[in-house]
């Protein structure tokens, strides 16, 4: 059984490309393109001299000793938090940037939440000196101004959208729209594995350089080139899909995934998608969506910016659907226990992000030898303010 896309995009029922006719044209291009360039000589020797030279991968295998024994498997952390700009995001954004380039692309224009994919965005276009605007929620301006700033000293521009909740969902809205508007020069780089086909396929083969790093890393370190169980926390489900990319269809491996279950998947205030979505079409894609009884999308809710959208990626909705993948809820407070522990016991401020999938351990029985690799997919000093706001849910660590 294999869990990729049909020539259509679609992943079991899910995923499709369902856009305006006015974007029929460059999408097409787009689907035409993307496989022959990513997967030309020419091509990976430019991505993977970056994602080296200036990304700074491969990221590291950590073993974590003391959360190994709190655990009681063999834990290692796969630390995506160690690249350049903070996360996984910039290996995306280095591969679509090249992309663009080859497709003769003059203007690049991206969503953002936290703002992590804006940062890695802005990032990649000063390398290449391509105009950058990004979209971004109001509210999520306000809340991370620091990555709003990052952008503009990077030399884009960030336009604030005032629509619907003003965050993540309403920028990819924007960016949408703004495309619409100009589908001949302008490159959409979309940040998670989400969007009308071929994106979906495209971000996860682009971010499939952590699994394909975890096979040597696994054989040099253990002795076997896969692990026992695969971690990682789930939004759009772009670093999700690079952890799994190739073991997939290995069925030695038990895959678990950590979704924003806000403040508890039937309190009203969640982004747990996978729980609580129905079948619906978000933003060119047919995926799990929450929404009301008559289809309106409801407001998703989590104490990170990055998890907090209302739909989920369709690869990640097939193989939910079909048993593959194990997720898991898990709760603002848990994450960020979750992330005071990962400090104090590894010495790594993880993003309250990847904190979720830290949070997942607790919830989980291993046997003493088996192999877990949790992705640690950015760092947290983003999140400082909002750790130290929340100290009380974590009582055992916040007495400071
Ligand atoms: C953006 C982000 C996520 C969520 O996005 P995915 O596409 O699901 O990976 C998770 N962790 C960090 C650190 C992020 O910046």
């Amino acid at each position: 059984m294999s869990y990729q896309p049909d020539e259509n995009g679609f992943y079991g029922e899910f995923g499709g490309a369902y856009i305006p006719e006015i974007l029929y044209k460059c999408v097409e291009e787009l689907r035409e393109v993307y496989l022959p360039i990513i997967q030309s000589p020419e091509f990976k020797k430019e991505y993977h001299a970056l994602l080296q030279d200036y990304a700074g991968r491969p990221s590291p295998l950590y073993y974590a000793r003391r959360m190994s024994e709190k655990y009681g498997c063999r834990l290692y952390l796969k630390r995506e938090d160690c690249n350049h700009t903070g996360a996984h995001k910039i290996n995306n954004a280095i591969g679509q940037i090249l992309l663009a380039r080859k497709m003769g692309k003059t203007r690049v224009i991206a969503e953002t939440g936290a703002g992590q994919h804006g940062v890695a965005t802005a990032t990649v276009c000063a390398l290449m000196d391509m105009e950058c605007e990004v979209f971004m929620g109001k509210t999520d301006m306000e809340r991370q101004h620091t990555n709003v700033e990052r952008m503009r000293m990077l030399g884009a521009k960030v336009t604030p959208v005032t629509t619907g909740n003003m965050t993540l969902s309403d920028a990819c809205s924007a960016a949408i729209r703004d495309w619409c508007c100009h589908p001949s020069d302008t490159y959409y780089l979309v940040g998670s594995t989400m969007g009308p086909h071929p994106f979906p396929d495209l971000v996860a083969r682009l971010q499939s350089v952590i699994s394909e790093e975890l096979k040597w890393q696994l054989q040099e370190k253990v002795g076997r080139d896969y692990p026992d169980c695969l971690i990682a926390c789930i939004g759009g489900g772009s670093n999700a899909a690079g952890t799994i990319y190739h073991y997939m269809d290995d069925e030695r491996v038990k895959i678990v995934l950590a979704e924003a279950g806000g403040h508890g998947i039937d309190s009203g205030y969640t982004a747990a998608t996978i729980h609580r979505g129905k079948v619906g079409i978000l933003h060119g894609s047919k995926m799990l969506v929450m929404q009301t009884p008559d289809g309106q999308i409801e407001e998703a809710f989590s104490i990170s910016a990055g998890l907090d959208y209302p739909g989920v990626g369709p690869m990640h909705c097939h193989m939910a659907r079909s048993g593959r993948t194990k997720v898991l809820a898990v709760n603002d407070d848990e994450a960020i226990r979750a992330g005071y522990e990962l400090t104090r016991m590894e010495g790594i401020i993880p993003a309250i992000e990847s904190a979720h999938a830290v949070a997942a351990l607790g919830k989980l029985q291993f046997r003493p030898d088996d192999v877990v690799v949790l992705t640690v997919s950015g760092r947290g000093d983003k999140d400082v303010e909002t750790y130290i706001r929340n100290k009380e849910m974590a009582k055992e660590y916040g007495n400071f």
